[in-house]
This record gives C-alpha cells, sequence and structure tokens, in this order.
C-alpha cells in the first residue's frame, strides 16, 4: 500500500543520491536579535517582458532594465520564499509555485531539506497574496496541504477575493487560471485558515501590514527587532522599474493605480527609515534597503 509517508520517504531517498547536484539553497540571512531570517529559493519565474513593462513608456522601461543588465524581450525573476525561525516557531512567507506552474519555479521543498528541515517542522504558513507563485504550492501530490502542522493565515480580503465566485468572471481571460487555481486550494484549508485585518499581530513581533493594488488584500508583514524588517510579498516586485519609476503602472499589478501609489508611499517612508526589506522577486536573495536615487530610488542588497 503506497500510503503519503511511503511516498515522501521514497521521494526523499531518491533526492540524497550522492551524485545529484546540489545547489546553494539559502539564498541571504538576516539576524533580528533573537530571530533569524532565511530566504529560500523556490527558482524563478520566466515571464515575456510585457507582462511587468506593458503599458509603460516602452523605450524608457526598456532603457532601466537595460541598465540593469536585464534582457529586455523576457524576465526571469528569482522566487524567494522567507522562512523566520525565533526559537518557537518555524513560519514561512508564501509556499511557492510547487509543481503545476512553471518548471523553473516550485523548488522550495529541496531548499527546505538543504536547510535540515521537513515540511513538518513548519508550524504557520503567511501568505502575502494569491498569484501561483505564492500559493500553489499550498498542496501535496494527494490534494492536502503539503505542511501538514502548519497554520495557514491570509489577509482577509484577499481570501474573500480569490474565493468569490464571480472572480473568475471578471479577473480577465489572461487571469482565469489564477483564480481557478487559487479557489481550488484556499477551498482545501478553508475550515483551518485564519483570516488576517490589516495592522493585526498574527504572532508575537509580526504585524500584517495591507498594501493593496498588485492584488486587493495583499500583506506585506513587518518584522520587529532592533532594525525592523518588511517582508514585502509583490508590493515592489523588481529592481529596476519599480524602484526607479513607482509610479509607473505595470502589467502585473491588478489594480495598477492603487498598486502604484502603495509603491511610491512605501519606498519614500523605507528610504526614510533604513528598514530591512525582503523582497519576493528582488535579486541576491531578496534582502537589503531601499537608497534615494535621483528621482527615484535603489535597492541595495545585503
Ligand atoms: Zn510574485
Amino acid at each position: 500500500m503506497l500510503t503519503r509517508r511511503h511516498f515522501l520517504t521514497a521521494s526523499a531517498a531518491a533526492a540524497a543520491m550522492p551524485l545529484a547536484p546540489r545547489r546553494l539553497w539559502a539564498a541571504s540571512t538576516l539576524t533580528l536579535g533573537e530571530t533569524r531570517i532565511d530566504t529560500l529559493s523556490d527558482g524563478n519565474l520566466v515571464l515575456p517582458a510585457d507582462f511587468i513593462l506593458g503599458g509603460m513608456p516602452e523605450a524608457e522601461a526598456q532603457a532601466i532594465v537595460a541598465r540593469h543588465a536585464l534582457p529586455t524581450d523576457r524576465l526571469t525573476p528569482p522566487c524567494n520564499v522567507t522562512l523566520l525561525r525565533d526559537g518557537t516557531n518555524t513560519i514561512l512567507f508564501d509556499v511557492g509555485s510547487g509543481p503545476d506552474f512553471q518548471p523553473s519555479a516550485g523548488k522550495l521543498a529541496e531548499a527546505l531539506a538543504a536547510m535540515d528541515l521537513t515540511v513538518e517542522d513548519v508550524t504557520h504558513v503567511l501568505f502575502t497574496h494569491g498569484h501561483p507563485d505564492h500559493l500553489w504550492g499550498l498542496l501535496d501530490e494527494f490534494d492536502e496541504p503539503l505542511f501538514p502542522n502548519a497554520r495557514h493565515m491570509i489577509g482577509q480580503a484577499e481570501y474573500d477575493y480569490w474565493t468569490d465566485p464571480e472572480t473568475p468572471n471578471t479577473i480577465g481571460e489572461a487571469r482565469a487560471s489564477f483564480a481557478a487555481g487559487a479557489s481550488r486550494r484556499l477551498a482545501v484549508i478553508a475550515d483551518s485558515v485564519r483570516l488576517l485585518a490589516d495592522a493585526e499581530e498574527p504572532l508575537p513581533g509580526i504585524t500584517a501590514r495591507l498594501t493593496p493594488g498588485h492584488t486587493p488584500g495583499h500583506l506585506a508583514y513587518e518584522i520587529a527587532g532592533p532594525t525592523p524588517a518588511l517582508i514585502l510579498g509583490d508590493c515592489i516586485a523588481n529592481h529596476h522599474v519599480a524602484f526607479e519609476r513607482p509610479d509607473w503602472a505595470s502589467g502585473s499589478d491588478q489594480d495598477p493605480a492603487l498598486a502604484a501609489a502603495t509603491r511610491a508611499a512605501l519606498l519614500d517612508r523605507l528610504a526614510a527609515d533604513g528598514h530591512a526589506i525582503i523582497g519576493f522577486h528582488l535579486p541576491e536573495g531578496g534582502i537589503g534597503r531601499v537608497e534615494r536615487a535621483g528621482t527615484g530610488y535603489r535597492f541595495v542588497p545585503g
């Protein structure tokens, strides 16, 4: 009889083959007092550049992207899942893409294994939003939660949006699969999920911050510490156009005007207060801070 346990054990044995190539999975680390934050690579996405640059002044946007030594026809943003350990809890912020979105992503389980962690070790999963690269790693091969011991949490407004039966009809053809994928997965945790309001503290030292626009109920999470850190999700979703021209509407945002207002206000505050940021799609593991640069900003990794 093939139980779930046997299946996972077999997979783990296959992953431990001595000749299998190893990647360095812990992308970067930040220590805030007793709290340790690591970012884990879920891999990367492969997107037509238009997905992010669509709607921007084309020549100027391409010049910014080229200045960052990136190709202008397609973008391959990294996906950084944040792992926070405070001595008691083992918390993931988002769960990556899982196996069903893009072949270059969905590598989180391997990243955890490289940290000597198992899916059973995770005590909480806090979602920033319901997009595939953040949510679709929620379930295992048997459509059960991949992290069986974890308490799952997501913003109330975000949950309401993706579980609204009208959303597949109103989100637009290009994103209809996002809606179907999110509602199917959220249905599995409907009875146990905790829904968060703006400014709520889901766990000691962690505060939810409503940062809407990329999606209707997007949450960032503020981590208390000697120097606080903000887990951004996708409210600042790249290190090029989003930093240089936060006011520009982006094709990747569901409500581009609201997202631009959220992004501009956040960058202004983060450049002033010097807090650490952890961005899901920012380079070099995603940990860094914001500096003013000319009329815009720049991402300073580390
Ligand atoms: Zn994303």
